[in-house]
């Protein structure tokens, strides 16, 4: 099975996911916006970001697939004949 790793540095890759949060102030009577936050989730974006943290090279979309808890890189060099 092909190795999952960083096609440029050959290190060990790493997935973000984005979540939504809210800050939430409360508006006193007097139009002021008080500075006490509450923080409410949002729920998950359905973003991520796949990238190596050794040498900081993000993946594009096009690059990987996903599928349940595993990552696919499509950087496939047999597959380059087709244009
Ligand atoms: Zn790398």
């Amino acid at each position: 099975m092909k190795k999952v790793v960083c096609p440029d540095c050959g290190g060990n890759l790493m997935i973000e996911y984005l979540y939504q949060y809210g800050l939430q102030h409360k508006v006193s009577s007097t139009g002021r916006i008080l500075s006490r936050t509450k923080k409410v989730d949002g729920g998950p974006l359905n973003d991520c970001i796949l990238y190596c943290p050794a040498c900081r090279r993000n993946f594009d979309d096009e690059e990987y697939s996903m599928t349940c808890d595993y990552i696919r890189l499509g950087i496939n060099t047999e597959d380059e004949d087709h244009v």
